[in-house]
């Protein structure tokens, strides 16, 4: 009874992007105040903040355009090869939630790969930069995703996952909901240590840690929902009582740049491949060309 009425609730807001915009400010804003009350970090980024959401509202508008196009070209394959393993769910509440933490868990398995790759290659990472470019995490960082990384999530975590598994269950609004509201719950600027649960499920100090400065912490806490991948493939660090690091960049960019967010990886992959025809031995060349494709700003 109470999950065919979530499903109709979500369903309302999903049926069009007007909605799309409405849970969303909707989020910001009960994020932006829990904020007030206890913070994590001192400092309240109101000009990043603004900064984040005009440019989500570019992204969003990229991806609108752009989305209907590309499942015009991946409906037909997932049509055709996918749903390899059918998995069904009991009726009622439990069966629901059931489903929605098996989706969610298959979805951070590709996503923990896709993470970690990006964090490993110098090419991919100048997509991932801008994300990590923030300096004081807090709400709106979900929202500071390069319009690209969300394309290329698109192909490398929801495609693949989609032509191996079909699961029989959460709807397509009752998803995103849960998409979105965990990626505002673990950039919160909030105080909310997790306890036992800490490694379980996905919160605002695991994610934290993955975000933060110090160099004990890199490379750690690439999932975004259930810990447990990192915990199998050996790249978990689990935050301490009361550890709430600095977050940001070792080096620090100037304020946001338009430029930067809109065109940041064609700039690095053009000056990258631009190496190669530089007047210098071919050795020096593609040992440049690797050091210039690493992004406009080091981890
Ligand atoms: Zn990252
Ligand atoms: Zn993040």
């Amino acid at each position: 009874m109470f999950w065919a009425w979530f499903e109709d609730f979500v369903g309302h807001f999903f049926a069009n992007w007007l909605g799309v915009i409405k849970i969303f400010g909707l989020m910001t804003l009960i994020g932006f105040l829990l904020e007030q009350i206890r913070p994590a970090g001192r400092r309240f980024p109101i000009v990043p903040m603004v900064f984040n959401l005009c440019y989500v509202a570019l992204s969003f508008a990229v991806l609108v355009t752009l989305v209907p196009w590309l499942q015009a070209f991946t409906n037909p394959i997932v049509q055709r090869w996918g749903g390899l393993v059918h998995v069904q769910f009991p009726a009622g509440l439990f069966g629901s939630i059931l489903s929605v933490c098996i989706f969610f868990l298959i979805y951070d398995f590709f996503y923990y790969w896709w993470h970690r790759a990006q964090h490993t290659s110098a090419w991919l990472w100048a997509v991932h930069e801008l994300h990590h470019s923030e300096r004081h995490l807090n709400v709106t960082t979900s929202a500071r995703h390069h319009w690209l990384e969300e394309l290329i999530r698109f192909f490398v975590v929801l495609l693949p996952m989609s032509l191996i598994f079909r699961l029989d269950g959460p709807s397509i609004g009752v998803v995103f909901t849960f998409a979105m509201f965990f990626g505002y719950f673990i950039h919160l600027n909030l105080r909310l240590e997790l306890g036992v649960l800490t490694g379980v499920i996905g919160g605002p100090q695991y994610h934290r840690l993955h975000h933060s400065i110090e160099n004990q912490h890199h490379n750690r806490n690439f999932a975004a929902v259930f810990p447990i991948w990192d915990r199998l493939f050996g790249t978990q660090r689990l935050p301490l009582p009361g550890e709430w690091p600095e977050t940001g960049l070792s080096e620090r960019p100037k304020g946001n740049s338009w430029r930067h967010a809109l065109f940041g990886p064609f700039i690095t992959w053009g000056r990258a491949i631009g190496t190669l025809y530089e007047k210098a031995p071919l050795t020096r060349r593609l040992t440049r060309i690797g050091r210039n494709a690493r992004g406009q700003y080091r981890r």
